[in-house]
This record gives structure tokens, C-alpha cells and sequence, in this order.
């Protein structure tokens, strides 16, 4: 996991309000992403600005919203908004 972490650089960053009414819209659409935040996730710190990453699954065009840090990782716990609606750890 430790260097699926390094590599992969940010590609754009977003508001808070960005970031926050991303989640809120996947929230929306996936029914099983609420509980599996409020299971592996805390939430995040208050920020101004985010990373945005390019998702990392071979065919998906979707970008990564950062939805709170891991709990048992230091690392910040992002969604996928394209089609492979993964979660993957930054
Ligand atoms: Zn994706």
C-alpha cells in the first residue's frame, strides 16, 4: 500500500464547498458509501483546499474527492465520482 500511496501525484485541487458537495452527491447515489465512511474513515480536518487525483482504474475518467482520513492508515481516504466507484487511500 506504501508506495500506491507515494506515486500517484495530485492533479487539481478544490474548495472545501467543492469537496464537501462531492461527497454529499456520491453520498446521494451510493447507498452502501455512508456506511462504509462512517466504518473506515474520521472525518476531515478543516482545510480550505484539497487534493484532487486522477482515478487509478484502467478505463475510468473519474476523479478522487478526498471523503476523510483512514482509520487504521495515515493517509487521506478518497472516492472515485467516475464509473469504477472505488475508494483508494492518498
Ligand atoms: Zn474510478
Amino acid at each position: 500500500m506504501t508506495s500506491n500511496v507515494s506515486q500517484n501525484y495530485p492533479y487539481s485541487s478544490e474548495t472545501e464547498p467543492a469537496r464537501a458537495a462531492a461527497i454529499e452527491r456520491l453520498l446521494r447515489e451510493r447507498d452502501s458509501l455512508g456506511p462504509k465512511l462512517a466504518a473506515e474513515t474520521t472525518p476531515t480536518d478543516a482545510n480550505d483546499r484539497w487534493w484532487v487525483w486522477k482515478c487509478p482504474s484502467k478505463g475510468c475518467a473519474g476523479l478522487l474527492h478526498v471523503a476523510g482520513y483512514a482509520r487504521d492508515a495515515h493517509a487521506l481516504y478518497v472516492v472515485c465520482d467516475g464509473s469504477c466507484a472505488g475508494t483508494y487511500l492518498r
